[in-house]
């Protein structure tokens, strides 16, 4: 129910010129008397909390009927100010039919309040505020002027317009700030962070699954994690199969989304987080506020709020930790911290998709690195450019550059870039480099991966199975990957 500004302007142009030649009807030379009387009904509809539209009926200069917008409060569809007022007016005098009566309403009717005053007989209806949207007295239908329908009602438009249509901006413009500060209030932006614009998000590129917030572990010191949930709050069956997808940088969660929507078909949970930094996740202004230490609390935080280990369900039910790319590191480093916490091995899998190795990575991959930590104003695509980047969706891409609208929003993607670095360069045998996947690791690898290609992947102890694709195979061939995810199901663990 928006009002335009130059739709009462319109009708109050127009609406005041007579239409009440004929001398049966009664006519009262201030419309706007009993126009106030109806505003004052739109108050108690918006002190109510309803759309501020408010109606009376008179009749031989005495009002004999009221009524307010009420359809939130009575859960009635056809409580409109006009139906409440027609009812109260017929009651008064005992009879349906409302003749000699004017209804005073601030807002244009509905068609279903025309269709009211007509079968009422009402000898006149006034009206404030144009309603461009549904308004059945001229704006978008005009019920009054079929002549078929209509033998008795005469009308007149724009009668104290800017006094209805203020109280109607006023209402909306006030509901909306309730609701913006109730959406800060429930994830309150820390004043050192930022938050890109939700418009850069298309719901198209997102994961399956509904957009879960937190902001209140410990861990995360009140800025906002967005994360993808397939399960979210308790939703459906618990999943024997748990996939927890960790993309590398800067793909935001919609890195997984063909993948994760047939995962979560299957009846397996799917759960995708923003790195802290990236994507809907709050972003700190600092580099320094963000480090592979904090992304790791928080997807050991994750992990135990949102009980992803199938502690209670029988074998093969398991939690399986899905990284790509870069976010290798991650991945390997939370199984690892799992299993010291005493997480049985036969319940975790781990899954590496085109792995970043220490010491093993090419030119074009250290230049982005560089890059990204060099140039405050990168164009995140183009110097994406020197991946293989054949098949991805342009929507995706295109939204992989718009969450950087600026310099200050980039502090998490310099942060990433340079403890990816720290990684790639770490000596082997160190504690961070030592690979040593576990058995129930598996490596993807895309056959024409250029940041990673799978020659380098010689040094794994593991064979990596192959696949048509290039550096983001979850996004170019979900369906390899498909078949790659079998091996959790059907491997014996331990
Ligand atoms: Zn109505």
């Amino acid at each position: 129910m928006a009002i335009s500004s130059d739709g009462h302007g319109a009708s109050l142009s127009t609406g005041l010129q007579s239409m009440t030649a004929d001398p049966s009807i009664p006519h009262f030379e201030d419309d706007t008397h009993w126009m106030r009387a109806a505003l004052q009904q739109a108050q108690a509809a918006a002190q109510a909390g309803e759309v501020p539209v408010g109606a009376v009926v008179v009749r031989d200069g005495v009002i004999i009927g009221r009524g307010c917008n009420q359809p939130v409060g009575l859960h009635d569809p056809s409580a409109h100010a006009e139906i409440q007022a027609l009812r109260d007016a017929a009651q008064h005098l005992g009879n349906y039919r409302l003749e000699g009566c004017t209804l005073y309403v601030t807002l244009e009717p509905c068609a279903m309040c025309a269709g009211a005053i007509l079968n009422a007989r009402l000898a006149r209806v006034v009206w404030g505020a144009a309603e461009p949207r549904t308004g059945a007295a001229g704006s978008v239908v005009n019920l009054f002027a079929n002549a078929q329908l209509n033998h008795h009602t005469q009308t007149t438009a724009g009668v104290l317009a800017e006094d209805a249509a203020a109280l109607l901006t006023g209402f909306f413009a006030g509901r909306r700030q309730a609701q913006q500060v109730a959406a800060r209030a429930a994830h309150p932006l820390r004043d050192d962070a930022l938050r890109v614009d939700e418009k850069i998000f298309s719901a198209g590129c997102d994961c399956a699954g509904s957009s879960c917030f937190y902001s209140n572990w410990p861990v995360l010191a009140g800025l906002r994690l967005h994360v993808k949930d397939s399960h979210a709050n308790g939703s459906g069956a618990p999943a024997a199969m748990r996939w927890l997808m960790l993309p590398a940088s800067p793909a935001p969660q919609g890195l997984f989304r063909p993948l994760a929507q047939a995962l979560a078909a299957e009846g397996d949970r799917v759960v995708v987080p923003d790195w802290i930094g990236l994507g809907r996740s709050d972003r700190p202004k600092k580099d320094a506020a963000v480090s592979d230490a904090l992304h790791l609390a928080v997807l050991q935080a994750l992990v135990e709020h949102l009980q992803l280990l199938p502690d209670a369900l029988p074998a093969p039910a398991k939690l399986v930790i899905a990284a790509h790319g870069d976010a290798s590191r991650l991945g390997l480093a939370l199984y690892r911290l799992l299993a010291q916490a005493g997480v049985p091995l036969a319940r975790m899998g781990l899954w590496l998709i085109n792995p970043a190795l220490p010491r093993h990575a090419t030119p074009a991959y250290r230049q982005w690195l560089e890059q990204v930590q060099r140039k405050p104003a990168l164009d995140v695509v183009q110097a994406l450019q020197s991946s293989a980047l054949d098949g991805l969706p342009g929507a995706d891409i295109a939204q992989w550059q718009a969450q950087f609208p600026d310099k200050g929003h980039r502090a998490g993607l310099r942060a990433w870039a340079r403890d990816a670095q720290a990684w790639v360069d770490a000596e082997a045998g160190s504690m961070n480099a030592s690979l040593d996947l576990p058995d129930a690791s598996l490596v993807s690898v895309g056959e024409s991966a250029q940041w990673w290609p799978w020659p380098t992947l010689a040094a794994l102890d593991t064979a990596p199975r192959l696949c048509p694709g290039g550096d983001w195979l979850p996004l170019q061939n979900p369906q390899a990957l498909l078949e790659h995810a079998a091996f959790f199901r059907s491997t014996p663990q331990q």
